[in-house]
This record gives structure tokens, C-alpha cells and sequence, in this order.
């Protein structure tokens, strides 16, 4: 049974809202969820512990907006979720949590906003580490880590690790690659057409590895002046948020947000691999079952996208590298499994890190 605990008990949820609120966190055996507000820097923070049974909960702070506070909720606890299932599938000592801070419209003083956010962390002693995510930047991790000694992903010339973007695009590009082998017994990229949605930190070094291995490259982003610079420097074409899910191409790369695989983008995608980035791909778990059945060879995010955890969580650059290429092998075995028992590469993943996290023994095999 899980607790809300509400910091400075200001939340104002009625007991319906807290009663549903518990039920979705129950659902995603979320272990602790943990609110703040602080209204002089306008802070609205949740963190959502989904599991410390490997050890301190590990995971990225969100900052963007939200249409309400269910759905941020949502998010910290799907994220948290993963985050657990993430580190317990690539053999990491460490639990999973999220940060999600419910980007205020205007952000006055942003030192003050990530210094109030601090106390929520200290407060949990080490039982959460935090990280950049989706609107934050390493720079916002070097305020924290002038409060606190739970950050990662604070500046190299703090002797923190940096942004861990480059590591995240290694690794999906391993999963890639094995996906490719499953699907067309081959690794040549030169063959292949990806279209990247969200030309961002990981979708934009994603591309470039891309590019330099010879595949044709598609993008789409909300940004403008993130295209420009794409077109400028890579040989690619650009889709519109529409064309990103009807065009015809090999493999779709969410690097964006997450929920967009549902069941509208299933009847519309043509393509025959989903391998990128983004956390929480799938709009709900069921929509993965659709997508086997339609033939897409679907990657799970978790394990994909798993490059920044391991660079953030070692500083042996062995063992990264190590870790990275273990992508490629645990896709590979999850992509068989699934293909032997029929079902969904994602219901393999999330069974076999459920297994690892109930009976707290470090496995790398699925
Ligand atoms: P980012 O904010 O740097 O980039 C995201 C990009 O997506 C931006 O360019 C943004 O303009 C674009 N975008 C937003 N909404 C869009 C939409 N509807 N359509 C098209 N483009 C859109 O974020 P990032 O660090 O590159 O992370 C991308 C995803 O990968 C996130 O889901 C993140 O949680 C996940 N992820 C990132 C890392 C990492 O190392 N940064 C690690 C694991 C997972």
C-alpha cells in the first residue's frame, strides 16, 4: 500500500481525486509518491518512488506543462515505473523514480525554482537520485548539486558526467541494429529509412550516427529552428506531425514525448520497427499486442533507451561501452522470445524485469 505524502499538506486533492490517485499508483506498484508545492517560486513537484528494493530509486526531473495535475501524475508514475523495470533489466544496482515539475507558464527565477525543489530531495536522503530529463539542463543540475549530493548529469567541469544524450542515441542505435538483424537478417543502415519525431538532444546525435552509417534520414519536430539546422547539416527530408505516423519508411524513432504509439498511429504506421528514444512509447500496454499483431517489430523503450542510465550511474568507460553493447544482445534474446512465444517483445521485457525486481537478484539473462 502506497502513501501520498503531501509535504506541506497543501495540495487540496478532494478524496475522490486522492482515492483515484492512489488507485493508478497502485496499478504501477508505485512504492512512495511525494508532493511540494512551493508558492514563492511557483514549484508544484511530484516524485514517484516506484521501487528502491535494488537499491536508491534512480530518474530523469521532468519540467514541462501539464493540462492538469492528473496528468502529470500519470506521467511520474508511468516514468517511475520504467525507470525501475529499466535498471533492474540492464543489471543496474539501483530502483526506479521520476521528477515531474509542472512547468509554471513563466519560470522567474530559475535558481530559486531548482533550489526549492531540493528540500524534497533531502528529505528523502538518498532514496532518490534525480537527473536531467525533458526540460531541464545539466546547468539546472549544478543548482541542485549546490543543495544536494543526490544529482547526477551535473557539468563535466564539476566533474559530473554531463548531458547523458549521446550515450542514449549509442544505445538506441545498438537496439536499432538489432532489430534490423531480427527483422531483415542484416545490420546495413545504408538500406534502411528512419524517420526521427523529436530532433532534440538524443534525436539529433541519433540522426548523425545515422547519417554517417548511410541511412536515409526523415524528421519532424515542433521546433523550427531545430529543423533548420538539421536540413543545413544532414541530407534529410522533413514531416510534418502528421506525415511522421502515414509516410512510408522502415523504422519509426519516437525521440519526442511519450503515448505515441495508440490506437489511431497503429492503423496509420507502415513501417515494420519502433526503436527510439522516448519514455513511455506506448499510450497503454495494450497497445503493444497491436502492434505484434500488425507485424511491427516494436523495441521497448526501457531497454533502448537505457545508453544515459549506464553513463550516468558508472564512470568506467569500459563498463559503458560494455553496457551499451549489451543492448544489442538483450534485444536480440527478448526479440527471439518473443517471436518463439508469440507475444509482444514488451510483454517479454516487462515480465523478465518484474522477475529481477520480486526476487532481487541481478540477472542479465531473459
Ligand atoms: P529534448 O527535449 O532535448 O528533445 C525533444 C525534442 O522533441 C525537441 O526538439 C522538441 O522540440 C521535440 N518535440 C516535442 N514535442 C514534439 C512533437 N509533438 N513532435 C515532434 N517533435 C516534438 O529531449 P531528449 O533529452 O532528446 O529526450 C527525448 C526523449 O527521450 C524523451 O522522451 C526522454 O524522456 C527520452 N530519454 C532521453 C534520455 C536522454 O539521455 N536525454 C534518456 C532516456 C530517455
Amino acid at each position: 500500500m502506497i502513501n501520498i505524502i503531501d509535504i506541506h499538506n497543501n495540495l487540496n486533492l478532494n478524496p475522490k481525486d486522492k482515492e483515484d490517485l492512489l488507485n493508478l499508483a497502485n496499478r504501477h506498484d508505485i512504492q512512495e509518491l511525494h508532493i511540494t508545492l512551493n508558492p514563492e517560486t511557483q514549484l508544484q513537484a511530484i516524485i514517484a518512488i516506484h521501487s528502491t528494493k535494488l537499491g536508491p530509486a534512480f530518474g530523469g526531473c521532468r519540467c514541462i506543462s501539464y493540462k492538469s495535475i492528473h496528468e502529470a501524475f500519470f506521467d511520474a508514475i508511468r516514468l517511475a515505473q520504467g525507470m525501475s523495470y529499466k535498471a533492474a533489466i540492464m543489471g543496474l544496482p539501483y530502483g526506479g523514480g521520476k521528477a515531474v515539475l509542472i512547468k509554471p507558464s513563466f519560470i522567474t527565477d530559475r535558481v530559486a525554482y531548482f533550489k526549492s525543489f531540493v528540500n524534497i530531495i533531502e528529505k528523502l536522503g538518498g532514496q532518490y537520485i534525480t537527473a536531467v530529463d525533458v526540460g531541464t539542463t545539466v546547468k539546472d543540475m549544478d543548482i541542485i548539486a549546490t543543495q544536494t549530493k543526490y544529482v547526477s548529469s551535473t557539468s563535466s567541469s564539476k566533474g559530473g558526467r554531463g548531458d547523458p544524450a549521446l550515450y542514449t542515441a549509442r544505445g538506441v542505435l545498438k537496439g536499432m541494429q538489432a532489430a534490423i538483424y531480427h527483422m531483415f537478417q542484416q545490420t546495413d543502415f545504408s538500406k534502411m529509412r528512419v524517420a526521427i519525431q523529436g530532433v532534440g538532444s538524443v534525436g539529433y546525435c541519433l540522426a548523425k550516427q545515422l547519417v554517417k552509417r548511410g541511412a536515409e534520414i526523415y524528421i519532424c519536430d515542433v521546433n523550427q529552428d531545430i529543423i533548420k539546422k538539421c536540413v543545413r547539416e544532414f541530407k534529410c527530408k522533413v514531416l510534418s506531425s502528421k506525415e511522421i505516423y502515414t509516410a512510408e519508411y522502415d523504422i519509426y524513432a519516437p525521440c519526442a514525448l511519450g503515448g505515441t504509439i495508440n490506437e489511431r498511429t497503429i492503423r496509420q504506421l507502415r513501417c515494420s520497427i519502433i526503436a527510439g528514444s522516448a519514455n513511455n512509447q506506448l499510450l497503454e500496454n495494450r497497445f503493444a499486442n497491436l502492434l505484434h499483431d500488425k507485424g511491427i517489430l516494436y523495441a521497448p523503450d526501457y531497454i533502448i533507451n537505457s545508453g544515459g542510465l549506464v553513463n550516468l550511474v558508472s564512470d568506467n568507460d569500459n563498463v559503458i561501452l560494455e553496457k551499451i553493447n549489451y543492448i544489442y544482445d538483450l534485444l536480440q534474446d527478448v526479440f527471439k522470445k518473443s517471436k518463439l512465444l508469440n507475444v509482444s517483445p514488451a510483454i517479454i521485457a516487462d515480465k523478465t524485469a518484474k522477475q529481477i525486481i520480486s526476487s532481487d537478484t541481478h540477472s542479465e539473462a531473459v
